[in-house]
């Protein structure tokens, strides 16, 4: 190695300690090379700094393998282009992280910080609608997006549908009726809708300049398909329009029903995730103004991410008006949020291999 080779790796080395987790070879392996998401690239060879790894032909393909002693020092997980370590990567950029919970009296699935923005920005004029998602009449937990004018309006919205809502096609209809600003909450995969409308140059929310979109995402790992939901619940016995409250906490699929709650580990509903979740790998919803859930606080409160000026502006000004109580979340809970990002980036690994 050169002199200067030598400083390049003390120098990455140093930094790859400092600002991310350094994982070993067996966990890139684990998540890349076993389960075929492997490109052949060869950056985990040739950046190992002590040559623990080594390009194998085996049948004819190329694959990295552990042939020295890994020191774990994180070079190969994170200069492999299939991983996810960096932050910004993980959760976007924003610029801080709060708990929030509500000092109304509606209903709300954590700490209502979500109703209370927006219930704010319809009370002073600044949106002119949310769009938010209703509860249909005929199916019972089926979401029917619905738009709200009304602060009073938004305070029976709150809750949380765990299956697609079509507020986009809703907020659409706002403004073929001229509405110009809107507030729209909805999961990462509804707010990259928005965002790809506003870049697009062939959207006309793009060319038309004058509309206006307050995103707020809600943190989701997954959303389920209503069949499924029926069915799963139906297999332990119950019917879903009995159920009071559905929550995802802690890794816990909670139904309540008649003042019980009854519980299932997440990961026992993943075949009933729609569909479009394996595609997914944003959980905070990196495109918006706030992004809410309730990872990282503890239950009856939400955590919020502030993403944009506007954003900041809208959260300063519930907590200066006393509509909520809320304090800046520290290293620790943050590292919850950005941990579960992190899961679900890698859900995707978890794919088996075509051949
Ligand atoms: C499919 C899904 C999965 C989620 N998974 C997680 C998770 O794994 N971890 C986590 O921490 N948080 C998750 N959340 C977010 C969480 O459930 C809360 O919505 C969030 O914490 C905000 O709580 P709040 O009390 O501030 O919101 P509220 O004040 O209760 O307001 C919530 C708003 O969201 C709207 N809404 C409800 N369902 C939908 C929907 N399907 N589509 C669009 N808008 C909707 C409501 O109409 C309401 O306006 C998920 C949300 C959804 C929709």
């Amino acid at each position: 190695m050169t002199r200067d080779h030598i400083t390049a790796v003390e120098k990455s080395q140093a930094w790859l300690k400092e600002n991310t987790k350094r994982y070993a070879f067996k966990k890139l392996e684990r998540e890349v090379v076993i389960t075929g998401a492997c490109v052949e690239c060869g950056s985990c060879v040739a950046g190992c700094p002590v040559e623990a790894i080594t390009g194998e032909r085996i049948e004819n393909k190329y694959v990295p393998v552990l042939t020295g002693k890994c020191i774990a020092c994180g070079t190969c997980y994170a200069m492999c282009p299939r991983t996810s370590v960096l932050q910004d990567d993980i959760i976007g950029e924003f610029s801080s992280v709060w708990r929030v919970k509500t000092l109304g009296d509606h209903n709300h699935q954590d700490g209502g910080a979500v109703t209370s923005v927006l219930g704010y920005l319809l009370d002073k004029k600044e949106i002119e609608a949310a769009v938010v998602a209703g509860k249909s009449k005929e199916l019972p937990w089926m979401p029917v997006a619905k738009r709200v004018t009304t602060k009073e309006d938004i305070l029976d919205s709150g809750g949380t549908i765990y299956t697609h809502s079509q507020v986009i096609e809703e907020m659409h209809n706002c403004f073929k009726e001229n509405l110009s600003s809107i507030g729209v909450v909805g999961t990462a995969c509804n707010i990259d809708a928005i965002q790809r409308m506003q870049e697009h140059q062939g959207s006309y929310l793009n060319i038309d300049s004058k509309t206006d979109v307050f995103k707020i995402s809600l943190f989701c790992m997954e959303s389920f398909d209503y069949d499924g939901l029926v069915g799963f619940l139906k297999g332990e016995g119950l019917d879903i329009g009995e159920v009071e409250r559905f929550a995802i906490t802690k890794g816990n699929f909670i139904v309540t029903v008649g003042g019980e709650d009854k519980s299932w580990p997440v990961k026992d509903l993943d075949a009933i995730a729609a569909s479009s979740c394996s595609y997914c790998t944003d959980l905070t919803g990196m495109n918006s103004d706030l992004s809410c859930g309730n990872i990282g606080s503890d239950d009856g409160w939400t955590t919020v991410l502030v993403r944009s000026k506007r954003g900041d502006k809208a959260l300063k000004a519930v907590i200066k008006e006393g509509l909520v109580e809320a304090e800046e979340i520290d290293e620790k809970d943050l590292q919850a949020v950005i941990n579960t990002a992190r899961l679900k980036k890698n859900k995707r690994f978890k794919l088996k291999p075509p051949h």
